[in-house]
């Protein structure tokens, strides 16, 4: 249902800005030739660090190279796996890459290992994890390139973004489990979030989440709401906010989808 929307906008989207003829052309109004998003992973240099196991970095890999085919940019980003010197992920306007540290990949599989025992159970939850990090830091890379017109608290809107975009490209069960991972990070011991912070706490920030992923879908995602102790009301008012949140993005992201998306590849 979700992907119907984001396709119709698009649609939309080649009314106004009629695209040349091949499927991976930029419109021809744009200007500027369009950027691509590239993919580089350099491994880790230090023994104490891990890192990303390779079949994260292959399906960071999937996504990214899926991404291009979508987006239209105005200039190049990268995304880049590499030891970063700190548990990090982050979009580096300068140098336009995204940056997501092996570190963060150490960091939440610590996390996990206090609560889960199985080994393939907690690389599945740092896959799912990551998608949901490439797709955060990428959102802050969309709203800075194409220069959104975003209000209100930045990193919620840019998680929305996130989770909205994992929906459509079928890791909606991922993002349930990204939204349980900041459920999971605020109840670890010594856990405390900073009112000033410009995130909101993992508590809030998994609600939100799932709160969307339920709007899409009340029945597959009931279980996870209830988790979180979500109320009758609040959880009419996920189902109502739901096809807002897809509007606003459609029209936001719909002038910077190629035709390819349109097409539903
Ligand atoms: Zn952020």
């Amino acid at each position: 249902m979700q992907q119907r929307h984001w396709v119709v906008v698009g649609m939309l989207a080649l009314l106004v800005v009629p695209l040349s003829g091949a499927p991976a052309a930029p419109p021809a109004s744009a200007g500027p030739p369009s950027g691509r998003l590239s993919f580089t992973y350099q491994p880790p240099v230090s023994a104490r660090v891990t890192g990303a196991p390779a079949a994260d970095v292959a399906l960071l890999r999937d996504i990214t190279a899926r991404l291009d085919r979508e987006l239209v940019l105005p200039h190049p980003v990268g995304v880049v796996i590499r030891e970063c010197g700190e548990a990090n992920a982050f979009y580096n306007v300068g140098e336009r890459t995204i940056r997501i540290c092996h570190e963060l990949w150490d960091k939440r599989r610590r996390m996990w290992g206090t609560s889960v025992k199985d080994h393939a159970e907690i690389d599945r939850r740092l896959g799912d994890a990551m998608i949901f990090t490439l797709l955060h830091e990428l959102g802050h890379a969309l709203r800075l390139e194409l220069e959104l017109p975003l209000i209100g608290r930045m990193e919620d809107a840019i998680d929305d973004f996130a989770t909205l975009w994992m929906m459509r490209s079928g890791y909606a069960d991922a993002a349930a489990v990204a939204a349980r991972g900041h459920y999971a990070r605020a109840q670890q011991p010594g856990y405390r979030h900073d009112h000033r912070d410009e995130h909101s706490s993992g508590l809030q920030r998994g609600f939100a989440m799932a709160c969307t992923l339920y709007g899409s879908n009340p029945a597959r995602y009931q279980a996870l709401v209830a988790e979180m102790g979500a109320g009758k009301d609040r959880l009419a008012q996920c189902r109502r906010d739901y096809p807002r949140q897809l509007k606003a993005w459609d029209r936001l992201l719909g002038p910077h989808l190629r035709r390819a998306t349109v097409a539903g590849t």
